[in-house]
């Protein structure tokens, strides 16, 4: 089973952060309140099989910052017109 590093992240049953990997066949592209999103199916442990982990498998979902808040959300929506040109 193909696997990539998950970095460390809260594991729901070991109640903490753990080392875990990211299980590629999980992977998809769904939707979520009608916003495309990324679905990861994560484990805990450093390989496949859990090894150093407790082996719970869960799922994230990616989503854009902007799609679940919104423009309202952000103060003021001057984000996008703000200034970096000084910075050189
Ligand atoms: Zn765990």
């Amino acid at each position: 089973m193909d696997t990539r590093k998950g970095g460390h992240r809260y594991c729901p049953n070991c109640k903490k952060i753990m080392q875990t990997r990211v299980l590629l066949e999980g992977y998809s592209q769904t939707e979520f309140h009608g916003i495309p999103v990324k679905k990861r199916q994560i484990i805990c442990g450093t390989d496949a099989e859990g090894s150093n982990g407790c082996g719970t498998k869960w799922f994230t979902l990616e989503i854009l910052e902007d799609q679940v808040l919104g423009k309202a959300g952000k103060k003021s929506g001057s984000s996008e017109s703000r200034d970096f040109r000084g910075r050189s």
